[in-house]
């Protein structure tokens, strides 16, 4: 399954607990003011990459505690990420997703776009867009202080956002 992506890091500590092989999506429709990856904001940039091909890459690093989808918008390419992330489980890794959305906005619209299956597979959620005016350095994996760090699963089960702490 194709994936278009604008960059992969293999051993980050920055976007989640753990060392982490972080995937950048490419295209993000949110264009939130300050965003420190503009440049995978255009829908026709970035390259295509085989979900296979980067479970490859994901395989080969038996350090890793987790993998994150990052962007870009993950949630714009919801069901090749489900696919990907049902067999990073299987490896026994987590699942951090970024998303501009809220948790609200996708579990109301979970019908839709695959959103849904995107949230199954995830275990902590850090949702809403970057707002310049709250930005905040000394919150943990988060850009300002609107977004949060969900446990998707039990918010799921709950049917609103469970906020937890990273
Ligand atoms: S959602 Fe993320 S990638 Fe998209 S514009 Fe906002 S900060 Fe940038």
């Amino acid at each position: 399954m194709l994936l278009n992506i604008a960059g992969t890091v293999n051993d980050s500590i920055v976007d989640g607990n753990g060392i982490r092989f972080t995937l950048f999506v490419q295209g993000c429709p949110h264009r939130c003011e300050g965003c420190h990856n503009p440049q995978t904001h255009d829908f026709k940039g970035g390259y295509v990459m085989d979900t296979d091909d980067i479970l490859l890459k994901i395989k080969s690093n038996p350090l890793l505690d987790g993998v994150t989808f990052s962007g870009g918008e993950p949630f714009c390419q919801a069901h090749q990420l489900a696919e990907l992330g049902r067999k990073i489980k299987s490896l026994g890794l987590d699942i951090v997703t970024y998303t501009g959305y809220t948790f609200e906005e996708l579990y109301n619209n979970r019908e839709k776009n695959n959103w849904g299956e995107l949230l199954a597979v995830t275990d902590f959620l850090i949702d809403g867009k970057f707002v310049l005016a709250l930005k905040d350095w000394n919150l943990k994996f988060r850009g300002s202080s609107n977004q949060r760090y969900i446990d998707c699963q039990a918010s799921i089960r709950a049917g609103r956002a469970i906020i937890t702490e990273p």
